[in-house]
């Protein structure tokens, strides 16, 4: 028997470089610099991503999309949270919430937490008061130049065919 809910836990890390835009959660904040990666470098969007993969034990993001691979250069990261939510749908699965933690010294995510909360709760089908955004600074870390992402999520168990007409019609 399937369990009713699972749980899963994604972390990720990127580091800030000049000259590139700075994305989190699919929104680009105003910045002097960006962070790097193969991808866009969406830090929050990998954590997220990473914590759908593993609530169903699925491959992690770097084993489905690897870095090494030319199709993901530069890519959306909404692509990788896409597909995470819809292997969550394929295991019988609907997200029910998701919480996170950003660690980073500069810029205030403060100011444009609920851009975030909303344009993440849109690409995960559930409405924004189901998604956690907060922030914090790297005291005593050392990790000024790097932004850092933890995130949760709980899943519930659906009908595997009623939840799959759902995101048909949602995408
Ligand atoms: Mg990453």
């Amino acid at each position: 028997m399937k369990p009713e809910t699972r749980i899963g836990y994604g972390w990720d890390s990127h580091e800030f470089k000049r000259g590139i835009p700075l994305k989190i959660g699919g929104i680009t904040l105003p910045h002097s610099k960006g962070l790097g990666g193969h991808s866009d470098g969406d830090v929050l969007l990998h954590a997220v991503t990473d914590a759908l993969l593993g609530a169903v034990a699925a491959p992690d993001i770097g084993s489905l999309f690897s870095p090494t691979d030319p199709r993901w250069k530069g890519a959306d990261s909404a692509l990788f949270l896409t597909e995470a939510v819809k292997r969550v749908i394929a295991a019988g699965y609907a997200v029910v919430n998701v919480d996170s933690t950003l660690i980073l010294a500069a810029p205030k995510i403060g100011p444009h937490a609920a851009a975030i909360r909303s344009h993440l709760a849109e690409l995960l089908g559930i409405p924004p008061d189901c998604v956690g955004v907060k922030a914090k600074t790297p005291e005593g870390m050392g990790t000024d130049n790097a932004a850092i992402a933890h995130a949760v999520v709980l899943l519930e168990k659906k009908a595997v065919k009623r939840v799959s007409r759902k995101v048909r019609e949602q995408h």
